[in-house]
């Protein structure tokens, strides 16, 4: 999702970090943030994405309930605080982070939320990614091949999937936004042409049988993928016609676009947001 606002203490007081078991040695862990997954096995322990920093000890406390020793690996799929909020804390403690070269790049500069009009500050070395790759990497660990993907400029420009081989899981990052609308991060990279292409990248990734970890939701399935690209492409095509046929962007969000999908705009990107999302983008595309 999105680095969010400053939170207090507070809030992550209350969060407890709930962990499910999808295979022998792998773990989908939900808190607050984006979802973990966690691989353990005597190769050492490998989690992707990190929540945010004040909640790293109770997710510490959480994995080692699964597994024992160090955490070896932490790759993130995106930059965004709300999954890489931890990486120091990880690091710190002998985590190595992997990610795209653009996390690294966004994360240790200043950047700016255009969408939130929100500044944020680079971050200390410790939660810069040590081994970065381009187009993607494999790993091997624990009896799994772990196919590390880059998809192009999709939610941001350093979104990765991260899909274990024998036990069929697949972690989306924030590419996957479970029954919701989803925050394309414009201002990062994200495209809404890239995010459908990254979609079917991972149906192409998937079959029936794939547990799929979404960046944000509960585990969720190919049939609820195919769900959510046709709720893409026809979002996105609504809007073209509405473009088309000379609706201005304030009568679109009035026109009831989101027919038939009224219940995922019930979550962080309301309809109008991602309305404007999908309209901003193509019509920067014509500029
Ligand atoms: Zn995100």
């Amino acid at each position: 999702m999105i680095p969010l606002f400053t939170f207090g203490q507070d809030r992550f007081d209350k969060v407890e970090i709930k962990s499910q078991q999808l295979s022998d040695n792998i773990y989908m862990l939900e808190g607050s943030g984006g979802n973990i997954a966690v691989l353990t096995g005597a190769d050492g322990t490998l989690m992707i994405d990190s929540q945010f920093g004040e909640l790293s000890e109770k997710i510490k406390s959480a994995i080692s309930e699964i597994a024992t020793g160090d955490i070896k690996y932490l790759v993130n799929t995106h930059w965004h605080g709300d999954h890489t909020g931890g990486n120091g804390n990880f690091n710190d403690a002998g985590a190595t982070i992997v990610a795209h070269k653009n996390v690294r790049e966004r994360i240790s500069t200043d950047q700016v939320m255009k969408a939130f009009n929100r500044e944020v500050k680079a971050k200390s070395e410790n939660y810069w990614p040590e081994i970065t790759f381009e187009e993607g990497m494999d790993l091997h660990l624990n009896g799994q091949d772990i196919m590390i993907v880059h998809a192009d400029n999709a939610h941001t420009d350093g979104d990765a999937f991260v899909y274990f081989t024998q036990a069929n899981v697949l972690h989306m990052g924030d590419v996957f936004f479970k029954d919701r609308f989803p925050f394309i991060d414009l201002g990062s990279g994200g495209t809404i042409n890239g995010y459908i292409k990254a979609v079917q990248a991972a149906l192409m990734i998937t079959d029936s049988e794939t547990q799929i970890i979404p960046g944000h939701g509960k585990l969720a399935t190919q049939f609820d993928l195919i769900n959510y690209h046709n709720m893409l492409t026809t979002m996105k095509s609504r809007v073209q016609h509405a473009t088309a046929e000379g609706q201005t962007i304030d009568q679109m969000k009035t026109a009831g676009l989101d027919k038939s999908f009224e219940t995922w705009g019930t979550g962080f990107i309301a309809p109008d947001s991602f309305i404007n999302t999908i309209w901003t983008d193509l019509d920067r595309e014509k500029q």
